[in-house]
């Protein structure tokens, strides 16, 4: 606000001075004032940097200022310093823009929750002091405080602000809600899954803001060239300054009135804003729409890709696993007693087909036998200890590497049950006499997105010419997957450490994206070029690997998550051929129209600079408001 102030003040003592006019006695003084107000936060910066034994473009203002009134021209100094920070303030109000976007994120936390204790009536309590577990209220209006889901009631909520969805989502008994939503008809009571410090809106609003921090190449090669340049402009003007006047025949004030005219449409204003305002509007513009870029190198990565490989499991299906049917093989044990086994070990991984068994044993109303212990082995299985024993959950090929012994019988129906489309595991368990045996089939099915066949076709038609699928899935299901989705190329059978390999294989040809949502996929995601996160459902330490995080889990959004980075090179790119462009016209022109007696004047140059500088800005806005097609 206070630097709007000195702009204002600064165009003020322009003003007056002018109409004063020259030989009034209080002229000096008015145009001391005007430099005052317009370069004093120029004044500041230049010298901080000159601390730092840096030269930028705040210090060229101010010596052309200074230069202007040493020849006897302070209006035009005047002027100059006056636009000077009256683009600086434009710029700033163009960058704050997309800072906005962004903290209002942060305003959709509210700061206490109604915690329901014993039944009695809800209390008011500070978020920090909810825990995993509780079970809060939820009133129509409210925002969600935290990550969850329902336990009773009925309500539309509007997921927007996390996922980017404008539809709002009808939410019952067992549905998951975010922090950060609104919470619109009903009343709804909710279990929370995560402490305030980690739900989805406080890691959205952390990666945000390191994303803005984490500057793109371009940015970081600009002010490197920044440094030098400014250097390089002083110099130049020197020698300017010493052979114009023998080269046109000019006095030597006129020949400094030149070169200082050149050291203003040299300055770089509008090439060093060029890259972040334009990269600032794309992240903002990203989290609107529940697409997260982490950064700038993201974006100019994501303009590259030209092939995608994309997980299965939860990435080009839904993720709603269902079972269908289990084979046991246990003579004493009952079909309900070998699912209770396995969904009381599965309940405590994050895969989908370890939700899936969890489900159905709740559904059966069966009960959970308690774990001695539990380890995960992403893309294998799952091990614990109950009742004494080892038990292990996982596929087939697993199993028999820990030395499960299945005969052909089993493995023959097993080979059936993946005939028939479905995902196949194992559940086996140790002996008491060492040894180890199979104690079930369990079939699983899982349905293709609806939107992903559009999404793929999208894509193909963006540019992307090679799409593939990695995963950890059997072959039969994989090609039927495939050909529903015409995919060409599919790997199936993968271990996770398999799809890093064929990452780096695919990425000789072409700049590769990978989109996965597990745990399994990390690896992949972050050999990638590009690695991008199914958002909200996904795993953690898949949101954390990738570079891109699509919030709401929707696969349609990636068409857009590309076409923004595409959008905003061409942006980036606009930018600096303008920037570049300008300077390189006004200094031809400055040192080439007096040679048919035109003299361009300072003001002109100003404007030119200063212009130019406010419409690279308002270029880089264009994304964040949509105008890029
Ligand atoms: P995808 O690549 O399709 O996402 P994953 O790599 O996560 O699949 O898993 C590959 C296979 O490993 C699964 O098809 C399943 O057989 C087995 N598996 C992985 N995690 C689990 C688990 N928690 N419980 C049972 N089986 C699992
Ligand atoms: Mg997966």
């Amino acid at each position: 606000m206070i630097r709007v102030v000195f702009v204002a003040a600064s165009l003020l003592f322009l003003i007056l001075a002018w109409i004063a006019g020259p030989d009034h006695r209080f002229s000096d003084v008015l145009y001391l004032l005007s430099y005052g107000f317009g370069g004093w936060f120029g004044l500041l910066s230049a010298l901080r940097s000159l601390a730092a034994k840096d030269i930028d473009i705040d210090l060229l203002m101010i010596l052309a200022a200074l230069g202007a009134a040493w020849i006897g021209a302070p209006a035009e100094g005047a002027l100059l310093l006056f636009l000077f920070s009256l683009s600086n303030v434009l710029q700033e109000y163009a960058i704050g823009r997309t800072h906005r976007a962004i903290e209002s994120l942060a305003k959709l936390k509210p700061a206490s929750a109604r915690k329901l204790a014993n039944g009695s009536e809800p209390i008011h309590c500070p978020l920090e002091e909810i825990h995993v577990g509780d079970q809060i209220r939820v009133l129509p209006g409210d925002l969600i405080p935290l990550d969850g889901h329902v336990v009773s009631g009925d309500s539309s909520v509007d997921e927007s602000s996390v996922t980017g969805e404008s539809i709002p989502v009808n939410k019952t008994s067992g549905a998951k809600v975010f922090a950060g939503s609104l919470n619109k008809n009903g009343s709804l009571t909710v279990q929370v899954e995560r402490e305030s410090a980690d739900s989805t809106l406080a890691r959205m609003i952390s990666l945000v803001e390191h994303a803005r921090e984490q500057k793109a190449q371009t940015q970081r090669m600009l002010e490197d060239f920044e440094k030098h340049y400014a250097a390089g402009v002083i110099v130049f003007t020197l020698l300017l300054i010493a052979v114009i006047p023998r080269l046109y025949g000019v006095s030597f004030n006129e020949g400094f009135y030149r070169a200082i005219t050149v050291m203003v449409v040299a300055s770089p204003c509008a090439l060093i804003i060029s890259t972040p305002a334009s990269i600032l509007s794309a992240i903002a513009r990203g989290a609107r729409c529940g697409i997260l870029f982490k950064g700038g190198i993201p974006l100019e990565r994501g303009a590259r890709i030209r092939a995608i490989a994309f997980d299965k499991t939860g990435t080009l299906t839904q993720g709603r696993v269902k079972l269908q049917q289990i084979i046991t093989y246990h003579p004493d044990r009952s079909e309900a007693e070998i699912l209770g086994l396995a969904a009381s070990i599965e309940s405590h991984s994050e895969h989908p087909l370890a939700k899936a068994i969890v489900q159905e044993a709740r559904a059966r109303g069966l009960t959970l036998p308690a774990l001695e212990s539990f380890e995960s082995t992403p893309g294998r299985g799952v091990t614990a200890k109950l009742e004494g024993r080892k038990h292990w959950v996982g596929r087939s090929s697993w199993l028999k590497d820990i030395g499960v012994f299945i005969d052909p019988d089993k493995s023959d129906e097993l080979r059936s049950l993946q005939d028939d489309g479905f995902t196949a595991i194992g559940v086996a368990e140790s002996t008491p006499d060492g040894s180890t045996r199979l104690l079930a089939w369990i079939a699983l099915s899982d349905s293709v997105r609806p939107d992903a066949a559009e999404t793929l076709r999208q894509l193909r038609q963006s540019g992307i010419h090679e799409i593939a699928m990695l995963t950890g899935d059997n072959e039969r299901v994989a090609r039927r997957i495939a050909s529903e989705l015409g995919i060409d190329t599919w790997h199936a059978a993968l271990l996770p450490e398999d799809k890093v390999q064929l990452i780096r294989d695919l990425s000789k040809r072409s700049d590769i994206a990978m989109v996965g949502d597990g745990t399994n996929d990390a690896p992949a995601l972050a050999s990638a070029n590009l690695g991008i996160a199914m958002g909200a459902a996904g795993s953690d330490v898949a949101l954390e690997s990738a570079d891109i995080v699509l919030m709401a889990s929707d696969l349609n959004k990636l068409p857009l998550a590309l076409n923004i980075c595409r959008a905003t090179r061409r942006i980036v790119l606009q930018n600096l051929s303008f920037a570049l462009g300008i300077i390189a016209i006004m200094v031809v022109l400055t040192l080439t129209l007096p040679i048919w007696g035109i003299e361009v004047p300072l003001p002109i140059g100003v404007v030119a600079h200063e212009g130019g500088t406010v419409l690279v800005c308002l270029n880089g806005l264009r994304l964040l408001v949509g105008w890029h097609k």
